[in-house]
């Protein structure tokens, strides 16, 4: 089929075109306004979604050499997220479907973070293990097929990408911080600063225990030398991104053994980071891992990945009425 997605769960605008299994356009829009106020504000995202749409969505289709009539469905991404982002792309999505005459796909944005490894080659094969490490969520979901996930474990306060964002806060560094610490982990030593790893039961994990002891450590060191984290930013960089990884891999580690599984995938804006990406790969060569990890493009918020998920329930045939409405705590399952 051709599918036209509309991804607005957050800060990124964006529309995806897809052809028969191949994605044609994946057009990206970035709102630049939150930099300054250190965190997404939901009433600025939502004009910049306005402002952004139509020409984000008239860029793909033109890209992907496909016209309106062409399309067999429009998708768009129901949740979870920022409800009033939700609703600009929800409303722009129904009424499109409604003046086309075409059926609508209602997608869940953490499904498609995980499907985004069936855009390109090499793809998992069910089940497999997905971590998926955004901004919002961290979560172990067994994944049985394109339609059937569970989750297994997830993050019972900060997701990882806010443990990023919000250490990197305390180190001063502009937001989103999370790449701009693993930039800087890079040249540090990870065992420098022994922080707390947030050990809970099951596959859950727990990341506000790091944001705290970070900052007590902080105020402590501080208060003797005002100059204490410009002396030793990359070592306490690498080590604050060495307690994120530790956390992440013991419980995927026992995840992965008690449910015998040896395919290994990451999903989420996370997966970008080069610690987290170089200790999968150690792990997978001692575990006896496949590992899986799709090209950064389709890690962050996207419409590729709505759009891959669209064609699978395009395939099994489950499409939206005019009647859903969008969901900012839609649950995976
Ligand atoms: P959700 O899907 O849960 O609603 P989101 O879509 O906003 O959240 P993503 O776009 O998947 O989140 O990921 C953004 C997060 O990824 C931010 O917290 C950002 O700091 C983090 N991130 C991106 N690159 C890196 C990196 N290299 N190292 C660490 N964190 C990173
Ligand atoms: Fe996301």
């Amino acid at each position: 089929p051709t599918i036209l997605a509309i991804e607005s769960s957050c800060d990124d605008t964006s529309a995806a075109v897809l052809v028969n299994g191949e994605i044609r356009a994946n057009v990206v829009a970035t709102q630049q306004v939150h930099e300054q106020y250190g965190g997404v504000v939901p009433e600025l995202a939502s004009r910049a979604h306005q402002q952004h749409l139509i020409p984000v969505v008239e860029a793909a289709l033109q890209k992907a050499g496909v016209s309106r009539q062409d399309l067999d469905a429009v998708a768009f991404t129901q949740g979870p997220g920022l409800l009033g982002s939700l609703l600009v792309g929800g409303m722009f999505a129904k009424t499109l479907a409604l003046a086309l005459g075409k059926p609508l796909i209602a997608v869940n944005h953490m499904r498609a973070h995980i499907l985004a490894h069936f855009i390109e080659e090499p793809r998992p094969a069910f089940p497999f293990l997905c971590l998926t490490v955004s901004g919002g969520h961290t979560q172990l979901v067994v994944v049985k097929s394109a339609l059937e996930m569970e989750i297994i474990g997830q993050t019972i306060d900060d997701a990882a990408g806010e443990a990023f964002d919000k250490t990197a806060k305390l180190l001063g560094l502009p937001y989103p911080g999370g790449p701009h610490l693993d930039k800087l982990a890079r040249t540090g030593n990870p065992t420098r600063f022994p922080f707390p790893v947030g050990a809970m039961p099951g596959y859950d994990f727990s990341f506000s225990g790091l944001k705290t002891a970070v900052l007590y450590f902080l105020k402590k060191e501080t208060a003797q030398n005002p100059d204490f984290v410009p002396q030793n930013l990359a070592d306490l960089c690498a080590s604050i991104q060495h307690t994120i990884i530790q956390t992440l891999l013991r419980q995927l580690r026992r995840a992965a053994a008690d449910n015998g599984l040896t395919q290994i995938a990451l999903a989420g804006g996370v997966a970008a980071n080069s610690g987290l990406r170089q200790a999968l790969q150690d792990e997978a060569a001692a575990q006896g891992w496949q590992v899986f990890i799709p090209a950064f493009q389709y890690c962050t918020d996207n419409a590729g990945m709505v759009a891959k998920t669209a064609e699978f329930q395009y395939q099994a045939g489950d499409f939206a009425t005019q009647l859903i409405s969008s969901d900012p705590r839609l649950k995976l399952v």
